[in-house]
């Protein structure tokens, strides 16, 4: 058994979106600047339906770089820098909330990073006091924000909590003090529990654990241990990333000794590991890396079919526009994608001559909506009901996908999917490789050589 399951890994390991959004970031283009994008927030308004909002906030500022790092980030220690970005970031939105309909409901709001805890009580206390002059927070509105316990104080969160944030994401990656030393994160444990106990003190209902594998030192047994330690911590939610090792992208992961870099066979203990201590331990396996106890909003909606994946990861808000704001922030609406200048320089000079500062951005065409949907439904739902598809889109599935069913088959003899007339169901063994299934359904993936230097591997 575990010698096939090798032989999968060598032929499965390859390049691949993580397909927070179909078709991926890269596919995004030039040709899609400021006036698309404003064009597009104009059309999309004038849709009848008053679908809910949902905003992104990007604080790319961080203290130090984790060498793992994938984040659009500014590592510095000139903290005055902020109320620079914080001035640019309420200019983008005086120039976005005018454009929207006041009633509007903002039902989730995210603020990531880069660091958001880097901002000070105060700042954090002055941005969300702006925001909600300008849009509608619904009661049961989910604001969320990533936190990091190594240079958060209880004030902090005092902040948060004050202005309504009732969600916390907790970067932690690894427990073992030889990881964190390999990857630059040096984190105590005990500050991640004191960060975990204020948040709990203050009342914010749902606490969300980042860990990440694949780090450079991690065994199957070092990992186990940090598992151990975060079942004890009893989180709502707990995501499991896949280390994204991209050198060719993110320069500074060259200072990662790739000698130190697990296999993909111990990647994949790891994982297999995890899946089991976690669901041993009461967790719903959501999808592709996410776990959540099954009173929690994510677990429901994975078993009411009704998850949505977005920039985030996985999502209850599946109707929601999501707008981004700040440096690198993606929006999504419609069948618009535009994403942010990715430098300082570029996105300040933007807002500050009154337009958008959009760097890239991409309409979707009706071919990529049909491709979306069933993306997004196997890596939400692990299941495909090819009737449901065609009486959406008006389309024959096995035409449609001809290519696809094809690429298919050679997964269903390895046991990944079961295809019937009427669905594709992605077995257990499909979960690890979810990725790889998703890819038969991508018009963009043609080219082999494209491929290799725009994604992480899937395995
Ligand atoms: S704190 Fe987060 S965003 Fe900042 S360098 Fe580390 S991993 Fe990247």
């Amino acid at each position: 058994m575990e010698k096939s399951l090798f032989s999968l890994i060598r032929k499965y390991g390859i390049s691949g979106p993580r397909y927070t959004s179909y078709p991926p970031a890269p596919v995004f283009s030039k040709d899609f600047g400021a006036v698309e994008y404003k064009d597009a927030i104009v059309q999309a308004e004038k849709n009848p339906e008053n679908v809910d909002l949902s905003l992104y906030v990007h604080i790319p500022f961080c203290d130090t770089l984790c060498y793992f790092c994938g984040c659009t980030t500014i590592i510095t220690h000139n903290r005055t820098q902020i109320d620079l970005y914080l001035q640019y970031l309420k200019k983008e939105i005086d120039l976005l909330a005018p454009m929207l309909n006041q009633q509007r409901k903002l039902v989730q709001m995210h603020w990531g990073g880069g660091t958001p805890t880097y901002l000070s009580p105060r700042q954090i206390d002055e941005l969300s006091k702006y925001m909600r002059r300008f849009f509608h927070v619904d009661q049961h509105a989910e604001l969320s924000v990533e936190v990091d316990p190594r240079e958060l104080t209880y004030d902090h969160l005092c902040a948060l909590r004050q202005n309504r944030f009732n969600r916390i994401s907790i970067g932690v990656q690894d427990f073992n003090l030889k990881v964190q030393h390999a990857v630059n994160r040096e984190q105590n444990e005990l500050i991640t529990r004191q960060a975990i106990d204020w948040s709990r003190t203050l009342g914010f209902t749902s606490i969300n654990i980042d860990l990440i594998y694949g780090l450079p030192l991690q065994t199957v047994q070092s990992f186990s241990e940090t598992l151990d330690k975060i079942i004890d911590i009893s989180p709502a939610r707990i995501a499991v990333y896949n280390f994204a090792y991209v050198p060719w992208m993110k320069k500074h992961q060259k200072l990662i000794r790739i000698e130190d870099i697990p296999s993909p066979e111990t990647k994949v203990k790891i994982l297999m590991t995890t899946i089991e201590k976690l669901t041993d331990a009461g967790y719903m396996y959501i999808g592709m890396d996410h776990f959540a106890k099954p009173d929690d909003e994510l677990a429901i909606a994975r078993r009411t079919d009704s998850l949505h994946r977005n920039f985030q990861g996985y999502s209850t808000k599946a109707n929601a526009d999501l707008y981004g704001l700040g440096m690198s922030a993606i929006s999504h609406f419609g069948t618009t994608y535009a994403q942010n200048a990715k430098t300082l320089s570029e996105y300040y000079e933007a807002i500050a001559g009154g337009t958008f500062a959009t760097h890239v951005g991409y309409r979707m065409t009706s071919d990529d909506e049909v491709r979306k949907f069933v993306i997004m439904r196997l890596m939400c739902n692990l299941s495909l009901n090819k009737i449901e598809v065609e009486g959406r889109f008006g389309i024959n599935f096995e035409e449609f996908f001809a290519d696809s069913v094809a690429n298919l088959e050679s997964l269903s003899e390895d046991g990944l999917v079961i295809s019937t007339p009427t669905h594709v169901i992605v077995t257990s063994l499909g979960r690890l490789f979810l990725r790889n299934i998703a890819m038969c359904f991508d018009k963009y993936l043609s080219s082999g050589a494209r491929r290799q230097h725009l994604y992480s591997q899937t395995v």
